[in-house]
């Protein structure tokens, strides 16, 4: 690979996607204004449209006139929205829809997305919405290279970003003829599933190879609104990531740190994209709390990305002020941390195998939860983390941590036991107890009872002598005689049944040690409850503390801690080039206080918080930024301690070294 990418940080994803019926389109464009506005705003990025899932074009095609928006005012919006941009010296990448396209849709039928049971994929005829996929194993895709060759040959082009290219499952009939030529079955759904992640792979490969016989070097994505471990093998068809994650548009407040971690382990640089309406895409003169854009945008550049803010341009071209000062409130705050946080490289000490390596990415709305549940209890307790796949470097980590769900393939199990045997740390919960000599345990499968009791021994994680419930299934193990238990996992009178039952909810403690519960054997601990899932369904505390306690067995020293609230948000970059360290602390609170979304409004400021460090080199000079005022370092017998006065809604602190 060459040189990495540097990407503009402050990017807007500017949505046109405009019915035929709407009149006057672009009428009230000012390409002064809308470039200046952009500018006043810190943003450096925008990707403007070229076609739009309504499947109108938006500048002068030679090649299908008839596309062309029947309304479009200005003949070339494309065109002068890239020239007025760039005077100013603002990118414009060009948006083209791969798979949702109304108008194809309707006038080539034989080209969309046929599922098992024979229906045209997507949204019903009588029902609102474009949703109606097109296959990428039929011509068009030669449609689809003539209309990039256009755009290319006949405007500036920064960068093409191709829009929904998603895996189908398709039994099109080109699709069923292919797949039985390869000896496939379309009868079976895994055999589909397979078949249409090759030829989405392949499509992304043939039009980037494509595009670079037209241009150089433009940037180059594919969106599928979700990065996976699928996207390790697709990396040559791509020159950056773009994480679509709406938190209040089905993504959650989960989906980005967990996407991101991962996605930072990956050769390419990435983009968190995020959206300044209050829900998601099309949501027309809406406006995101400016504390809500600020945690999602800051948090990106945390953990080592930049920036993209989805908005949406009014049919009249007219962009909205008011959008852009709530974006320009929060770009030039990271306009300002910018040069502690360009060519930063994540500091970590734990990865965690992502599930989502077995269960083949289902993209956003099937995210695993045990992932998730990790995200949230390792960002409460500060520590600081990757998810990972199994190409990842395990020896870079000082602890991997192995998920409930993980189902340990002989392949995995020797990658593991070869990651211990040179000293690695080992955290494994439920079934990836199966097949792991290491852990010092015989697995026998599921808990004859469900729930459980965990039972902590000698005030384990700092809880009592009593049983803590784990409503999830867990498993049940023998622990080999040398190993050190650290907790028993107690059953049930009955498990709740029609004929055995008692009170509302599950039966009380039986008192009788079925096994271990948790055990320590050397490097390793395993846990026989889903600790991470349960976390992410009902977040008990004794779940977080019981996982809490056994990284901080397995760990030497935790590499930050704070004394802060738990939904403090810490992450450690290091810009080694500048020889130092940069601290990012985020002070936002997403609460559910409405049905729908979770919602960020108040900062509440935060007064003596402690921040204890242990990097692996010694700080000698911590610094605010970019406020620039030094703070004192104190060392201590457990790391070197530097105190915050008083922390508003995020703090960037420069430590050198
Ligand atoms: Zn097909």
């Amino acid at each position: 690979m060459s040189t990495p990418l540097q990407l503009r940080q402050r990017q807007i994803h500017l949505d046109f996607h405009t019915a035929g019926m709407a009149d006057n389109i672009g009428s009230d464009f000012d390409p002064n204004e809308f470039a200046q506005t952009l500018a006043d705003a810190g943003v450096d990025s925008i990707t403007c449209f070229a076609r739009c899932h309504h499947g109108y074009l938006y500048y002068p095609s030679k090649l299908m006139p008839h596309r062309i928006h029947p309304n479009l005012k200005r003949p070339n919006l494309l065109g002068e929205q890239i020239e007025a941009c760039h005077r100013l010296g603002i990118r414009v990448p060009i948006y083209i829809t791969v798979q949702w396209d109304q108008m194809l849709a309707e006038e080539h039928p034989q080209w969309r997305v046929v599922d098992q049971t024979g229906k045209l994929d997507g949204t019903p005829p009588y029902e609102a919405g474009f949703y109606r996929r097109l296959c990428l194993n039929t011509p068009y895709v030669d449609f689809l290279k003539a209309h990039v060759k256009e755009v290319i040959e006949m405007l500036p082009t920064d960068g093409i970003f191709w829009d929904i290219v998603t895996p189908m499952d398709c039994s099109c009939s080109k699709c069923k003829t292919d797949m039985v030529a390869k000896g496939m079955d379309p009868a079976n759904t895994q055999d589909r599933v397979a078949f249409g992640k090759e030829v989405e792979a392949h499509f992304m490969r043939d039009m980037t190879k494509y595009i670079r016989t037209l241009h150089k070097d433009c940037t180059i994505f594919y969106n599928a609104g979700h990065i996976g471990p699928r996207h390790r093998d697709l990396q040559d068809a791509l020159t950056h990531f773009e994480l679509e994650s709406l938190p209040s548009g089905g993504w959650g407040y989960m989906h980005f740190p967990l996407t991101a971690r991962y996605a930072r382990t990956l050769d390419l640089p990435f983009l968190g994209m995020t959206g300044k309406f209050h829900t998601a895409w099309g949501d027309f003169h809406s406006y995101k709390n400016q504390a809500a854009l600020e945690f999602e945008c800051f948090q990106s550049v945390a953990l080592g990305g930049g920036c993209s803010i989805g908005d949406q341009l009014p049919p009249n071209g007219k962009i909205c002020k008011t959008t852009y000062q709530l974006i320009g409130a929060v770009y030039n705050q990271i306009k300002a941390i910018e040069p502690w946080c360009t060519q930063a490289k994540p500091i970590t000490q734990i990865g965690v195998i992502t599930p989502e390596v077995f269960t083949q990415d289902s993209g956003h709305t099937a995210l695993p939860k045990s992932a998730q549940g990790a995200v949230r209890i390792l960002q409460e307790l500060d520590h600081q983390y990757d998810i990972i796949d199994l190409q990842a470097n395990f020896a870079d980590y000082q602890l991997i941590i192995v998920p409930d769900e993980i189902i340990v393939t002989d392949e995995l199990s020797k990658q593991i036991e070869s990651y211990v045997a040179g000293g690695g740390k080992i955290l494994a919960l439920h079934k990836a107890g199966a097949n792991l000599p290491c852990l010092g345990i015989t697995y026998e499968g599921d808990s004859a009872y469900c729930p459980n009791f965990v039972l902590p021994r000698d005030q384990f994680a700092g809880l009592p002598n009593a049983e803590h419930v784990v409503y999830e299934q867990g498993s049940q193990v023998t622990a080999n005689p040398s190993v050190q238990v650290l907790a028993d996992t107690i059953g049930s009178i009955f498990n709740r049944t029609w004929d055995h039952y008692c009170s509302h909810r599950h039966s009380p403690s039986s008192g009788e040690v079925l096994g271990p519960a948790i055990v320590k054997n050397g490097n390793t601990i395993y846990m026989a409850h889903p600790h991470m899932t349960q976390y992410q369904l009902n977040a008990p505390n004794w779940c977080k503390k019981l996982v809490g306690a056994a990284i901080d067995q397995l760990l030497d020293k935790p590499q930050l801690k704070t004394d802060g609230p738990t939904h403090l948000f810490t992450a450690v970059n290091e810009q080694a080039d500048k020889n130092r360290f940069v601290l990012h602390v985020l002070n936002y609170i997403p609460q559910l206080k409405s049905e729908e979304v979770e919602i960020v409004e108040d900062i509440i400021p935060l007064h003596d918080l402690s921040i204890t460090l242990n990097l692996s080199r010694k700080v000698t000079k911590a610094t605010l930024v970019p406020e620039n005022k030094e703070v004192a370092i104190t060392d201590t017998d457990s790391g070197q301690v530097i105190k915050l006065d008083k922390l508003g809604n995020k703090q960037v602190i420069e430590l050198a070294y």
